[in-house]
């Protein structure tokens, strides 16, 4: 069982029910001890308020979520990305977000050249370091399941995230999201996690559900599907990782229709006996 002091909720998990001073409000008025922040949700109230917000309530932000997106084959579009990273990192800096998540943009349609997409993102990324240090943000690259490698995210594995740690060589920039959604399929997983050690800057939960319907917007709730999460969750402690334990839920058909007040109650009882 995870201690529970460690519990963060992303704000996506009641993303269409409460803005984020409403999230802010509910998650302090439920004991949670940290939010994640989605950043459309920011800017809908801006930085200072969402600052003033938080610091009122106590809440620790695990993440600022999400910038990227860099991977276009048009250098314009690309250094236009860049400069999107480059306030959001200026935003994770303003509500003291232990990191901003990073994806790293899809396939182009314009250039099927996955590896040098794949380059040209990493590449993207060594040019983001300077602003990063300067703000004193940590940027965790997050990989995705491959099935977004078209939409999303042409950084696949777990293993490619700590080829482009390697490669970046920036480790107090460049750190590493784990999201136990995206990850666990992969038979890796255990050297890869153990690799990462400290470079472990976020770990998310939820669960894949047996009949899902939708790759991103249908997750499931811890307990509810097939992924042993405790075991995953064991696997980051023990490569050193003792931060907030994310739970990040985009639920289209079921949890983004509850009860907002219900969607945080059930998170807290599964985090007990399923995280
Ligand atoms: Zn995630």
């Amino acid at each position: 069982m995870p201690d529970p002091t460690r519990l963060s909720i992303n704000q996506i998990c009641v993303l269409p029910q409460w803005s984020l001073a409403q999230a802010i409000e509910g998650l302090a008025r439920h004991s949670v001890p940290a939010i994640s922040v989605w950043r459309e949700k920011l800017h809908e109230i801006g930085l200072a308020e969402a600052r003033r917000r938080i610091d009122g309530t106590g809440l620790a932000v695990s993440g600022l979520c999400f910038a990227g997106l860099i991977s276009s084959a048009d250098p314009a579009e690309a250094a236009k990305a860049r400069d999107d990273v480059r306030r959001a990192i200026d935003e994770a800096a303003g509500i003291d977000a232990a990191c901003l998540v990073f994806l790293s943009g899809g396939v182009d349609a314009r250039d099927k050249d996955l590896a040098a997409t794949r380059a040209r993102v990493l590449d993207g990324l060594a040019q983001l370091e300077d602003h990063a240090r300067g703000a004193g943000v940590v940027i965790a690259i997050e990989p995705l399941h491959p099935m977004a490698c078209v939409t999303r995210s042409v950084l696949t594995t777990l293993k490619l995230a700590n080829d482009w740690c390697d490669a970046l060589g920036a480790e107090d920039v460049f750190g590493i999201t784990v999201d136990a959604y995206v990850t666990w399929w992969d038979p890796e997983l255990p050297q890869q996690i153990a690799r990462a050690g400290k470079r472990i800057r976020a770990f998310h939960v939820s669960d894949w559900l047996t009949d899902t319907q939708d790759l991103r917007l249908d997750r499931g709730m811890p307990g509810d599907g097939v992924i042993e999460l405790p075991a995953i969750r064991r696997m980051v402690e023990a490569a050193g990782y003792s931060g907030h334990v994310e739970v990040e839920i985009m639920s289209a058909r079921n949890w983004w229709k509850r009860d907002p007040d219900d969607v945080v109650r059930t998170i807290k009882q599964r985090f007990v006996t399923e995280v």
